[in-house]
């Protein structure tokens, strides 16, 4: 049986007690059988200040290097609002992100039937909704210098922010993109806004070439970053995967990710470039959600943009699809048969808590396996 190293760091919040729940499926799928998941757990954040003064130690930090992947809970909250700047929660995931040179963020949007009358669209526009959001993550004009607010000789400001890419930076990105196209539904949509934007020329030049020369066989094509936000409100269906820089994707990923709904059910990845010796990526898996302070330790928030992550991890760290397809099935079981967290139950209806919602997806995993 294959066996694989999770660093495991919860974090602060409600990130304890979702990872809890992921924890049962990973051990439900070792002893099944499947793969077995050697897991280490690690403190990062305000829960890391707390403890040694920095959001994440240098140990945990050669702990995630050598990790196959690491699963991320969320951090932050009030308690650690006064904080020294650099040791503030979030700087223990920056570090991670920066140390890792995780470049590629993905963000899947997918419409589970069940939740279809939950969307603010209509339900025929996002029902049967599966798409990829491919985010440039570590360049553009979030890092481009310069970067900067100068006084002028009138007393006014200038601000300037520097978008800026090389070919490889966009190379490398399209090849993700394409890569996730050929195990989904071999089509990638490049968003940019070459009509505007110097970058915007170069990247769709990159991605056209990348395209042709490697990938032939995926279907590639271009659509400005406006009309593409348009679009994904308009008929998402049209998309697969969607790659785009690093500021257009904070953007649109954020607009297909609340096509589905709730904050709590969006998992995340976020890869680096893949060994030269043995091909594996560095891989951080993470819930788009935050460390929730308004529920945390109540046993309320909703795992399931927790576990999907840990589906995402098998699926792209671990090879193991078919395990992943089972996680996301048994998801699906679970909310079909009417079972909700507080977030996405109708009003005044019945909700479960945390613990309840990892228990019913691990029991509808049994019944696939
Ligand atoms: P949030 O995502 O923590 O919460 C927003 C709202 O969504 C809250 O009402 C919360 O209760 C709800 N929610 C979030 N996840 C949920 C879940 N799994 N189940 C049920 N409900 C859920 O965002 P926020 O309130 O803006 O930020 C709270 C803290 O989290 C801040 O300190 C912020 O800096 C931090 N944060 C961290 C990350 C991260 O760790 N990656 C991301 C975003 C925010």
């Amino acid at each position: 049986m294959a066996s694989f190293n999770l660093l495991l760091l919860p974090g602060d919040g409600i990130g304890p007690e979702v990872m809890g729940e992921v924890k049962k499926v990973a051990d439900f799928l070792g002893s099944a059988g499947v793969a077995k998941f050697e897991t280490e757990t690690d403190l990062v954040g305000g829960s890391a200040y707390d403890a040694h003064g920095v959001a994440i130690t240098d140990a945990a930090m050669k702990t995630a290097m050598a990790a196959d992947a690491v699963l991320f809970g969320a951090v932050g909250g009030p308690k650690w609002a006064k904080v020294p700047y650099e040791h503030r929660p979030e700087a223990g995931l920056l570090r991670l992100r920066k140390d890792m040179e995780l470049f590629a963020n993905l963000r899947p949007a997918v419409c589970y039937p069940a939740l279809a009358d939950a969307s603010s669209l209509k339900r025929e526009i996002i029902e049967g909704l599966d798409i990829m959001i491919v985010r440039e993550l570590t360049g553009g004009v979030y890092f481009g210098e310069p970067k900067e607010i100068v006084t002028l000789e009138n007393g006014e400001k200038r601000a300037v922010d520097t978008q800026v890419y090389t070919t490889h930076e966009i190379e490398r990105i399209a090849r993700v993109a394409f890569d996730l196209a050929k195990v989904r539904r071999n089509k990638v949509t490049s968003s940019e806004k070459h009509n505007v934007m110097r970058s915007g020329v170069l990247w769709k030049e990159v991605v056209s070439k990348v395209g042709a020369t490697e990938y032939p066989d995926v279907e590639l094509d271009h659509h400005l970053a406006d009309a593409c936000g348009m679009q994904l409100v308009r008929w998402p269906k049209q998309y697969d995967v969607i790659v785009c820089d690093n500021l257009f994707g904070d953007m649109l990923s954020d607009v297909a990710a609340m096509l589905t709904g709730s904050l709590g059910m969006l998992p995340s990845a976020s890869l680096g470039a893949p060994d030269a010796k043995t091909g594996k990526r560095k891989a951080l898996y993470e819930p788009v959600h935050g460390s929730a302070p308004d529920i945390a330790g109540q046993g309320l928030a909703n795992p399931i943009a927790m576990i999907g992550s840990f589906g995402m991890a098998l699926r792209y760290s671990f090879g193991l699809g078919q395990a992943a397809d089972l996680v996301d099935a048994a998801i699906a079981d679970v909310l079909a048969s009417g079972s909700r967290t507080r977030d996405i139950a109708a009003k005044g209806a019945n909700a479960i808590g945390t613990k309840d919602m990892g228990d019913a997806i691990v029991a509808a995993l049994k019944k696939r396996v």
